[in-house]
Parts: structure tokens; C-alpha cells; sequence
């Protein structure tokens, strides 16, 4: 054991005594540190940001920021005429506009930059305005390739609230007929006059004014246009002029919310006449033309249109008035602006006994066309350009009601109809066809929207609208679209909107939805030919294509299809509505013989082949009694027997008699499908030892045909109907280019008889 000492526990009291200093001092220590910490009151650390600030947009503008007003002041510098030059001092054209901006937008997401569309503009100017304030701003002058305008603030916007985005700027006028441009013609007195117009569609608006140039991006113009003196301006609304220092102001009434493609304005020397009974509806030409009276039938059938669909439609055109103006130039033909539609002069102006009588058919179908999209475009607008559809495709199909209401003497619809049908088909079976709803991802650029302007938007919309019309029926039809066009006034929509009205109107249960039955047709590309066998009944179903060397895809479409047989009138019936197997249909098994017509008046939009047997009955009907067959079916039995050859789904024989009963056709449908499909075939043999026989062949076959007109024709006469005459053309063409001696004998003489009639030519026959 160890020994203990006297001396070691002194030590030890002072160890523990020291220690107990030290942890004492220790903790009053931390008692100290910790309530000087509890009065800094410290702030929280800053959160870490998760947000960075958005990219620049590419293509399309972001949508923290949406328009609601511009208040618009142009000034175009041109000169009508160019001024004489005194001691060679004198003016040039100047091709220089100015302008301001105000547009006043609603900020839903705060931000500090704002982004517009704006092309070419060289800016003088911005400024930002929030209740009376001014926000610092900056902005940035796009580059060449560059579509944006981007204006940086010093402090961001708010989410809620409102400004304004104040903008002076100059630009060019265009010679190219795009956004403003201008355009020359020859007056009375032989001297070059000037004007401008615009032409805004489809993204030509940025080259104007800065703006938000988007279809969606609704808002309301006011506009004043500042102008020479002596010129008249035209825009959107009606207006008010005053003069200071030479210049005239013309002031519009502000639109209503409308999409930027629509704005318009012209400035011309142009004078105009008002429609009989509409004096709100002017029409606008050059002087000459308006004094020649050839603006009168476009002022007279404007008015039997417009009534037409205010009464379709059910809703008034209400801007107050309507302008139309026959511009020297244009692309295209003619654009509907909203209260200015503008159109190219060929398509308008009618001169009386010097314009072709189907001339007037031009002219009343484009004013038909334009004037539908009163409604269906400016009115009620499609979302964005991928579903442009929406717009041209009921455009161009309300053009068959209201040319058939203005003008019931010309008897077109059916020819007009099948017209769009075969522009379609034709398209819609080359590979690098689209859907008439493409995705949006797909039509973003300005070259992308324009390529959406083409025969699938036009004529296939038009035609799967009539498909739908066919199912539904026009009442019900009428009904849908006008509550559609009711419920969405001055707002946006996409094709579901429409599905959606349409359903509500049917109030039917069928198999499908409308939906259902018609997204196939507008989402997928092409269109199928629906091959019947009439011994057991199996229809199939397949897209079709001239080239089918493509991979074969699993397409399919629900199709109503309506059908007749000589012993029965026309009966309907579902074909793959919930895509299924081949069905066999028992309605379509040929009974005691009798052929079997499907598609009955094309209503749908698809081909129809049979087996060889039903396609021999159908040829023979036509011979031996042809009416029984409705018009547009014997027109489309040719075009699909020779579109099937040219796919080599039948032989190329069973097109060629299918042409066979022409020998008694009169109308002009098979014949103008004959002729159009017949044309590839006589090329093709020129020149060879078959080129003889084809010519003797249709010499026969027209022979009928030029023989029906002959009476008319030997006295230089046409037919009251234009399908008529454009039948007659028809007879004088094959008959005369064929050789048929009757058309030759006629043709000299008529030729001869005209040149020696001096009253009606200026030549000096050499005798
Ligand atoms: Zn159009």
C-alpha cells in the first residue's frame, strides 16, 4: 500500500479550488455571449434563389405581359405623284413612315423585361409608365435576324398591375406587298400615281409598329393616320379628318379587341360608291374604275352576302361599316381585314360585256370568302396558326352557302365543292402532307405559319366540315356554329371548342362523341380509301397515297358511311368507329346482282374501291341509265377509278371504262374529272402509235356533248347555269383538240367571221 503525506493534501484543496474558479468563470461567460446574441436580433440568412431570369424567347412571346389598348399614330411620307423637280432641286418619293405607340398591358408575372415583336423599326424612344411614373428603361435595337424589341427596366414590373410602354419609331415602306407598301398605277391622264396599303397577315404587323404579334394577344386599336393633303385614309374603323400644315389627321374610332394581322389602313386617291340599301358599305378604286361603273357588282352582291350570314349566323356585322378597296397589286388575292378588306382589282372590279360572264363567279366567291371571315376569323379567332383551320377552312366552306344564296342562278355549289375536294385529295395523298391541326411545336416561325396557308387548310378543312355537317345535318350545324360563335366574340379558341359547341347542338348518343369521330380527321395526315368486297361484305380501311412505297402505318379513321344499291335509296352506316378489325358488313353484300355506291354525294372524305365485279355493275349503270347514279358520284367514280390506277390498286383499263359512258354525259362534273385525269394519259401517248386511236376514241365520246351546246355554241351563245358553261367550254376543248371536224369547221368560221368584222378588231386583214 502506498504511504500518504501532509503536504500532498494542501495541494490537492488548491487544485480544487482553482478548478471551480475556472468552470464559474466559464459559464458566466456563455450566460454573457448568449444574451448579447438574444439583443443583435440577427436577420434570417437570405433564402437560396431557385428562380433565374427567363431566356430570351426564340420564337414565340412570353406571356408575363399581355396588350390591351394601342393607341396607334402613323405617318406615311409618300407622295401620289411625284412633285415636278424645279432647277433639279426637287423632292424624291420618300419611302420614310413614322410613328408613335402607346400600348397599355397588364403585367401577370412580375418581370424585368419586356418583350415585342418588332422587325425592321428603327427606334427613336421608349418609355414606361406605371400610374403617372415613369420606370427607367432602356431598350435594346434588334439585330438583322432578330423579330424581338426588348426593353430592360431598372425595377421590375408587377403581377397585377398595369402600364404603359410608350415607343416613337421610323421605318421603310415596303415595295414587296407586305406590312405597309406601296403600289403604283396609271391614271386617266397617263400619269403614275402612288398609294399605300398594308397587308398584315399572317406576322407582318411587327414590320409597322412594335407590338405583341400574336393571334391571341387580343386588344384594342385606335389609330390616327397622318397623310398628304388631296389623299384619303381608310383603316380599321370609321373616322374623323382634320387638317394642319398640309397634312391631313384622319382619327379612327377605337376597334374592338382584335388580333394584330387584322390592322389595316390604305391611303389613296380612290373614290368609291355605296351598296344599294347598305350605305355603310363602300367600295374603293381607282377613279376611272369607280366612273366606269365596274365596282357596282361588287358593291350590289356584298350586300345579298352579308345578309346572308347575319342572318346564318345570327349575329350582326357590327363595326359600323365596311370598307372594300380593289388595290392595283396584292398578295394574295385578297385578305380580310376587319371593316377593310382589300383586294387584288382583277378579282373585284366586273366590267359589263367585257369581263367573262364566270367572271362574276370569281368575284362573288372571294367576297364570300372574305366577308365569312368577318365571323370566323376576325370575330372568333383560332388560338394560334397551327390550328388555321379554324378560319380558312369554314371560310372557304361557307363560301358554297352564301354563293348558292347571292347568286342561285349559277348553280355552283356541287361544282365548287368538288373543285375543293379534288385540290385536297390531290395533296392530302403525297407523303409530305400534314394534319390540318398540326402541333404546335411545329409552327413556330414566321416561314412555318406561311407554309399552313396551303390546299390542306383550305380544302380539306372545308371538306371535313361538310363531313361533319353530312353526320350532324345542317340545322344542327347552323345551331352549334352559332353558339360557338356567340360564346367566344372577340376571344380565341381551338378546335375542341368547336367539337364541344357542335356536341351541344346534336344532343344525340351515338357510338362516338363529335370529338371522338372527328379528331382522327383533323390530327392525323391523309386520308383512306375504303375498300369493299360485295360477295361476303369486308370493308377495310387504309390510308391513301399515289406512292404507296411508304412503311405502312396503323392509321384509321371512323367512317359514316352512306351507301346506296339500285334496288335501294341512300342508307348510313359506322365503319371502324372505335377502330377495329376489317368488319364484314352484311349491307354490303351484293343481293341478286345489284351494285353497291358508297360515299353517296362524296359527303365523305375518302376514296372508295370495290371488288372487280361491283365496279363492272356500276360502269354498266352508268351506260345504260346514267341519272341513276347522283352527279357528283358519277364525277368522283371517275376520278377515284383512275387515282386507284395511278396507286396500282386497279387497272389502269377499268379507268379507261370508266369513261365509257361520257357518250351521254352532259353535266359538267364527270366530264371536268374525265378531262383532268384524261390529261396525264394523252401526254403520256403523244406522239406514239396509241396517240391516233385515243384522239378518235374522245372525238366519239364528246361527240354527244359538243352536239347538246352546238345550237348555242355556232351563234357564239352560252347557257344560262356557269356549270353550263363551263360544260360548253369542256365540249369546245376536247371536241376542237381531238380533231372532231364539226368544233374545227365551227372554229374557222368564227375565226374568219372575226376578221373581217372591223368594227370588233383593229387589224388590216392582207389579203
Ligand atoms: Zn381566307
Amino acid at each position: 500500500m502506498p504511504p500518504k503525506s501532509i503536504t500532498s493534501k494542501v495541494f490537492a484543496v488548491a487544485f480544487i479550488v482553482l478548478t471551480i474558479l475556472v468552470i464559474s468563470a466559464v459559464i458566466a461567460m456563455i450566460v454573457v455571449y448568449s444574451y448579447q446574441i438574444k439583443s443583435l436580433a440577427p436577420t434570417e440568412p437570405p433564402p437560396i434563389t431557385t428562380t433565374t431570369p427567363a431566356p430570351p424567347p426564340r420564337n414565340r412571346l412570353p406571356k408575363n405581359v399581355v396588350p390591351e389598348r394601342y393607341e396607334i399614330v402613323l405617318q406615311p411620307q409618300f407622295y401620289t405623284e411625284i412633285p415636278v423637280e424645279v432647277n433639279g432641286t426637287g423632292p424624291n418619293q420618300t419611302m420614310l413612315f413614322n410613328g408613335t405607340s402607346t400600348v397599355y398591358f397588364h403585367c401577370l408575372e412580375e418581370t424585368k423585361t419586356i418583350y415585342l415583336n418588332s422587325v425592321d423599326l428603327k427606334i427613336e424612344k421608349s418609355l414606361v409608365m406605371h400610374k403617372g411614373r415613369e420606370i427607367k428603361s432602356s431598350y435594346i435595337l434588334p439585330n438583322e435576324s432578330n423579330i424581338f424589341l426588348e426593353v430592360e427596366l431598372t425595377e421590375s414590373l408587377k403581377a397585377g398591375e398595369n402600364y404603359s410602354l410608350f415607343l416613337a419609331f421610323q421605318g421603310d415602306i415596303s415595295r414587296n406587298l407586305e406590312s405597309l407598301f406601296i403600289s403604283t398605277y396609271v391614271d386617266g391622264a397617263n400619269t403614275e400615281r402612288y398609294l399605300v396599303a398594308t397587308n398584315m397577315q399572317p406576322t407582318e404587323a411587327r414590320n409597322t409598329f412594335p407590338c405583341f404579334d400574336e393571334p391571341e394577344m387580343k386588344a384594342v386599336f385606335h389609330v390616327t393616320i397622318i397623310h398628304r393633303e388631296g389623299t384619303k385614309a381608310l383603316g380599321n374603323m370609321k373616322s374623323n379628318s382634320n387638317r394642319k400644315n398640309g397634312w391631313e389627321h384622319t382619327e379612327f374610332v377605337p376597334t374592338p379587341r382584335m388580333s394584330t394581322y387584322l390592322f389595316a389602313f390604305a391611303v389613296s386617291e380612290f373614290t368609291s360608291v355605296k351598296s344599294p340599301g347598305r350605305e355603310e358599305i363602300m367600295t374603293y378604286a381607282r377613279p376611272e374604275a369607280t366612273a366606269a361603273g365596274e365596282t357596282q357588282y361588287a358593291a350590289n352582291i356584298t350586300v345579298k352576302i352579308l345578309d346572308f350570314y347575319e342572318t346564318y349566323f345570327g349575329i350582326k356585322y357590327n363595326l359600323g361599316k365596311l370598307d372594300q378597296i380593289a388595290l392595283p397589286d396584292l398578295y394574295p388575292e385578297a385578305m380580310e381585314n376587319w371593316g377593310l378588306i382589300t383586294y387584288q382589282e382583277g378579282s373585284l372590279l366586273y366590267k359589263e360585256g367585257v369581263s367573262s360572264l364566270l367572271h362574276k363567279e370569281v368575284v362573288t366567291s372571294l367576297i364570300a370568302h372574305e366577308l365569312a371571315h368577318q365571323w370566323f376569323g376576325n370575330l372568333v379567332t383560332m388560338k394560334w396558326w397551327n390550328e388555321v383551320w379554324l378560319n380558312e377552312g369554314f371560310a372557304t366552306y361557307m363560301t358554297y352557302f352564301a354563293v348558292d344564296a347571292a347568286e342561285p342562278s349559277f348553280k355552283i355549289k356541287d361544282v365548287l365543292i368538288m373543285k375543293d375536294l379534288h385540290r385536297a385529295f390531290m395533296e392530302d395523298a403525297l407523303e409530305s402532307s400534314h394534319p390540318l391541326s398540326v402541333p404546335v411545336q411545329d409552327v413556330q416561325t414566321s416561314y412555318e405559319i406561311s407554309e399552313m396557308f396551303d390546299a390542306i387548310t383550305y380544302n380539306k378543312g372545308a371538306m371535313v366540315l361538310r363531313m361533319l355537317t353530312d353526320y350532324v345535318k345542317e340545322s344542327v350545324f347552323q345551331k352549334g356554329i352559332t353558339a360557338y360563335l356567340k360564346a367566344f366574340k372577340y376571344e380565341n379558341t381551338d378546335q375542341n371548342d368547336l367539337w364541344k359547341y357542335i356536341q351541344e347542338a346534336y344532343d344525340e348518343n351515338d357510338v362516338i362523341t363529335i370529338e371522338e369521330f372527328m379528331h382522327p380527321w383533323t390530327s392525323q395526315t391523309g386520308y383512306p380509301v375504303v375498300t369493299i368486297n360485295t360477295t361476303n361484305g369486308v370493308t377495310t380501311q387504309k390510308r391513301f397515297l399515289f406512292n404507296d412505297t411508304a412503311e405502312s402505318r396503323d392509321l384509321w379513321w371512323p367512317i359514316r358511311i352512306n351507301y346506296m344499291t339500285n334496288s335501294s335509296d341512300s342508307a348510313s352506316l359506322w365503319l371502324n368507329a372505335k377502330g377495329q378489325e376489317p368488319e364484314a358488313k352484311t349491307d354490303f353484300i351484293s343481293k341478286d346482282g345489284d351494285w353497291i355506291l358508297a360515299n353517296v354525294n362524296c359527303t365523305g372524305y375518302y376514296r372508295v374501291n370495290y371488288d372487280a365485279e361491283n365496279w363492272a355493275r356500276l360502269l354498266t349503270q352508268l351506260e345504260t341509265n346514267l341519272e341513276r347514279i347522283p352527279v357528283m358520284n358519277r364525277g368522283q367514280l371517275v376520278d377515284d377509278a383512275f387515282s386507284l390506277a395511278r396507286a396500282k390498286l386497279v387497272s389502269v383499263t377499268l379507268a379507261l371504262n370508266a369513261t365509257r359512258f361520257l357518250r351521254k354525259e352532259t353535266s359538267f362534273l364527270p366530264w371536268e374529272s374525265a378531262v383532268k385525269n384524261l390529261e396525264y394519259f394523252v401526254l403520256m401517248f403523244d406522239r406514239s402509235e396509241v396517240y391516233g386511236p385515243i384522239q378518235v376514241y374522245l372525238q366519239e365520246q364528246v361527240r354527244g356533248l359538243y352536239n347538246y351546246f352546238k345550237n348555242l355554241t355556232d351563234v357564239s351563245e352560252v347557257p344560262e347555269d356557269h356549270s353550263l358553261q363551263y360544260n360548253q367550254l369542256i365540249a369546245i376543248e376536247v371536241a376542237c383538240s381531238n380533231g372532231l371536224a364539226e368544233c374545227e369547221e365551227m372554229a374557222a368560221k368564227q375565226y374568219a367571221d372575226w376578221m373581217n368584222n372591223s368594227t370588233i378588231n383593229n387589224f388590216t386583214v392582207q389579203q
